[in-house]
């Protein structure tokens, strides 16, 4: 049985001359005497006193004063987010007001946080053998990292720039093909920075 050799972090100067191995530089201790730092738990005089405390966080306060603000007044305030934010999705429909998906499962597999999913049935339309019984996408689990859409060989799927969800149950940020469809709707006369 092999054994391998020794700590691979060694106390200084000891293990590697225990196996008869040349000391390198880095393993020589230090000349001097080794001053060990201890924390003290107990507060200095100048820490137990109170005002100096006050002051620090009264100027801190103050400082922030004419600092640009930060927070956003939501809802009155819609943050602008960056053309290429990712929000809710939407599933396309084509010129026809059909759904584009074709039931072919590549963005339920190349999704990474597993949160869609697909019944695939046969399609009422002549153009294509299946479509999307069901589609459903799980909001909370989905990580808006648009693998979905790069996956989809129909532009059947998009994520828009959509970033209010706002659910008070689980089962509410479920969002079946029906929302999604709606999300088209609601979002098709937007002009996309970058994707459509
Ligand atoms: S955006 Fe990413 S995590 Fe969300 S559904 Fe699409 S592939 Fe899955
Ligand atoms: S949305 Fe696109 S990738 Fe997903 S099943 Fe439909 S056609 Fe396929």
């Amino acid at each position: 049985m092999t054994h391998l050799p020794g700590p691979i972090f060694n106390a200084p100067g000891r293990a590697t001359a225990d196996r008869g191995l040349p000391t390198p530089a880095y393993d020589t201790p230090r000349p001097g005497p080794q001053k060990e730092k201890r924390l003290s738990a107990r507060p200095t005089f100048f820490q137990r006193l109170i005002v100096p405390g006050l002051l620090r966080t009264w100027w801190s306060g103050v400082r922030h004063i004419w600092q640009k603000k930060l927070t956003v007044q939501w809802p009155e305030q819609v943050r602008e987010v960056s053309d290429n934010y990712r929000g809710v999705h939407r599933l396309n429909k084509d010129d026809r007001g059909r759904m584009k998906c074709v039931a072919c499962f590549l963005c339920q597999t190349a999704c990474p946080a597993n949160c869609i999913r697909i019944e695939a049935g046969p399609s009422p339309w002549p153009d294509r053998p299946k479509y999307a019984v069901r589609f459903t996408i799980d909001e909370l689990r989905c990580v808006f990292c648009g693998m979905c859409e790069e996956a989809c060989p129909e532009d059947a799927i998009e994520l828009t720039r959509i970033y209010s969800l706002v659910g008070t149950r689980r089962d509410e940020m479920l969002f079946d093909k029906e929302q999604l469809l709606t999300m088209y709707d609601l979002t098709r006369d937007e002009k996309h920075p970058l994707r459509w």
